[in-house]
C-alpha cells in the first residue's frame, strides 16, 4: 500500500475489529506526525491542543509552550515577542519529538524502560478517573508542563490503558523515527517504508517508472 504523510495518522492505529476509539492515541499520534511536517506553525500547534487537550477538558489553554533547553513559543499572542519566539518553534517541536520518541522506543527496548509512566503519574498528569462504574486513566497535565510532558502524558494514557497492545505490537522505526503498530517482533524497529531485511527473502523496492519520458 502506498504511503502518503497524510496517511501516517490512520495507518499506525491500531486496527482492531471492535475496539473503541482512543483519543489520546490520536492525539500523541498526531503531533509525532504534524510536527514534522516542515510547514506546521504556531497555529497549527494552538490548533492541535485546543482539539486535543483544551476542548476535551484536559488542561487550561497554556499561554506559552516550553521545552527545556530548547526555547519558549508564545501561543497565544501578537507583537514582537510572539514574532521572535517563533523562530525558536522548529528547535521546541525538535527537542519534544526526540524526547517523546526516545520514552517510547523504551517500551521495546531490551531490558524495558517505562519510567516515563511512573514520571507521567508521580507529576500528576495522568490520573485515574472515575465514570459511572469503572475508572479510567486520563491526561491533565498543568499548563506549564513542557510540550514533551504534554504528549507523554497523552501516551502514557494510551499505554497504562493498553499495555499488552503495546508490549506486542508497538514499533518505532530506527530509521525515519516513525511510530506505528505492526504485527511481527522482526518488525519492532522499523515502519512499512523501512521493512527490516530478512536473509531468505529481497527487500521491495519501488520499480523506477522507465517508461517516463521515452
Ligand atoms: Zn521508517
Amino acid at each position: 500500500m502506498a504511503t502518503s504523510p497524510t496517511a501516517v495518522t490512520a495507518s499506525a492505529m491500531p486496527a482492531h475489529r471492535g475496539s473503541e476509539p482512543r483519543p489520546p492515541l490520536v492525539a500523541g499520534l498526531g503531533f509525532l506526525h504534524s510536527s514534522a511536517q516542515p510547514g506546521w506553525g504556531v497555529g497549527g500547534l494552538r490548533d492541535w491542543f485546543t482539539e486535543h487537550l483544551v476542548d476535551p477538558g484536559h488542561m487550561r489553554a497554556p499561554m506559552v509552550i516550553t521545552e527545556p533547553a530548547a526555547g519558549t513559543i508564545v501561543l497565544h499572542g501578537s507583537g514582537h515577542e510572539a514574532t521572535a519566539s517563533q523562530a525558536a518553534l522548529p528547535r521546541v517541536l525538535a527537542a519534544a519529538r526526540i524526547r517523546v520518541i526516545t520514552a517510547l522506543r523504551g517500551l521495546i527496548a531490551s531490558p524495558t524502560d517505562d519510567r516515563f509512566l511512573a514520571a507521567a503519574i508521580f507529576a500528576g498528569r495522568v490520573r485515574r478517573r472515575r465514570m459511572q462504574t469503572e475508572s479510567h486513566w486520563v491526561a491533565q497535565p498543568e499548563p506549564t508542563a513542557p510540550l514533551s510532558g504534554v504528549v507523554l502524558s497523552l501516551f502514557a494514557v494510551d499505554v497504562l490503558s493498553h499495555r499488552e497492545e503495546y508490549d506486542r505490537r508497538l514499533c518505532v522505526c530506527d530509521v525515519c523515527n516513525r511510530v506505528t503498530f505492526q504485527d511481527g517482533e522482526i518488525r519492532r524497529k522499523s515502519c512499512p517504508d523501512h521493512q527490516p531485511q530478512v536473509s531468505g527473502m529481497t527487500r521491495r523496492v519501488t520499480p523506477t517508472d522507465r517508461r517516463r519520458g521515452e
